[in-house]
């Protein structure tokens, strides 16, 4: 159905293989992908939304948070999960979007559509928002602060959980948070600190959403980080089509290759699967709600 139709295209890189990774075991007790881009194409013939989801439910991933980066991804992201009951919203403009809008003169009226959207009852988070410091320099930050903060007043003002992009700005997105007050539920996605920020998390009862990041051989603190947070804090992400597990970085991602994360944090935690997967699946309903109610 054309609804389902990505609307963006990730940069067929040359050289990349643009083939899909197989279809890992399934999992016993079925998970959510917490962040996920449906409405981003890639591979050599590309996968539409419903696609994608059919090969998740086939493997334990029950349902996603499909999430947009700017008002027409996050209209896209809001209409889906309105007619698809394994997707629930999350939409906002991404943290380096809003320098864009700003220098535009747009950012107030596409921040408006955002707190819009946020009234629909399967848009369940706002995000992902943040900062982001690898690719906004200097003269982006005032509005892209400006942009989180206002982020964070809408999840707060309809009481919905807060998805944070942080890149290389730990320090500036927890003082914010700090600042201005979290919402009651904050998921830092794509986690990428290390000890010291996962016990800052813990401390405040934010969530950290591990990608397939985690399986990266450099990433010393990821593993780190997740040995030290609670696992009442631990969720799960693809963040599609990008950061595929290995064996596969830099292959399509898709919301059912979560079981090849989910195995690997299984195992540096030294935890038996169906009793995280029970974990995470709880942690994640608690942060977004039921996917079952409209
Ligand atoms: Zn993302």
């Amino acid at each position: 159905m054309s609804e389902a139709k990505p609307i963006r295209a990730r940069e067929k890189t040359e050289g990349r293989d643009l083939t899909y990774p197989p279809l890992p075991e399934p999992l016993e007790v079925p998970v959510y992908d917490n962040h996920t881009h449906l409405e981003i194409e890639d591979g050599e013939s590309g996968l539409d939304a419903y696609e994608q989801l059919d090969l998740a439910e086939r493997v334990g991933v029950r349902g996603v948070v499909q999430v947009g980066t700017d008002l027409a991804t996050s209209r896209w992201s809001a209409a889906l999960a309105a007619k698809d009951p394994r997707v629930l919203a999350a939409v906002a403009l991404h943290p380096n979007e809003a320098p864009r809008l700003a220098e535009r003169g747009l950012l107030d009226e596409h921040l408006a559509g955002i707190d819009e959207l946020g009234s629909q009852p399967r848009v369940r988070a706002v995000g992902e928002t943040g900062l982001d410091f690898f690719r906004t320099g200097e003269d982006g930050r005032a509005s892209q602060l400006e942009s989180f903060e206002a982020h964070i007043e809408i999840a707060k003002r309809h009481g919905i959980a807060l998805q944070i992009h942080d890149r290389d700005a730990h320090e500036a997105v927890v003082d914010t948070l700090l600042r201005v007050g979290a919402p009651e539920r904050t998921v830092f996605h794509c986690y990428s600190g290390d000890e010291q920020l996962a016990s800052i998390c813990a401390e405040h009862g934010w969530f950290m959403s591990f990608a397939g990041t985690v399986t990266f051989k450099s990433a010393t603190n990821l593993r780190s980080s997740l040995r030290v947070a609670p696992r009442s804090l631990i969720m799960v992400e693809t963040d599609a089509p990008f950061l595929t597990p290995m064996p596969y970085r830099g292959r399509p991602n898709s919301a059912y290759l979560i079981p090849n994360t989910l195995r690997y944090m299984a195992m540096v935690l030294d935890a038996d699967l169906n009793t995280l997967s029970e974990q995470i699946a709880y942690n994640t309903e608690q942060v977004y709600g039921s996917w079952d109610s409209k």
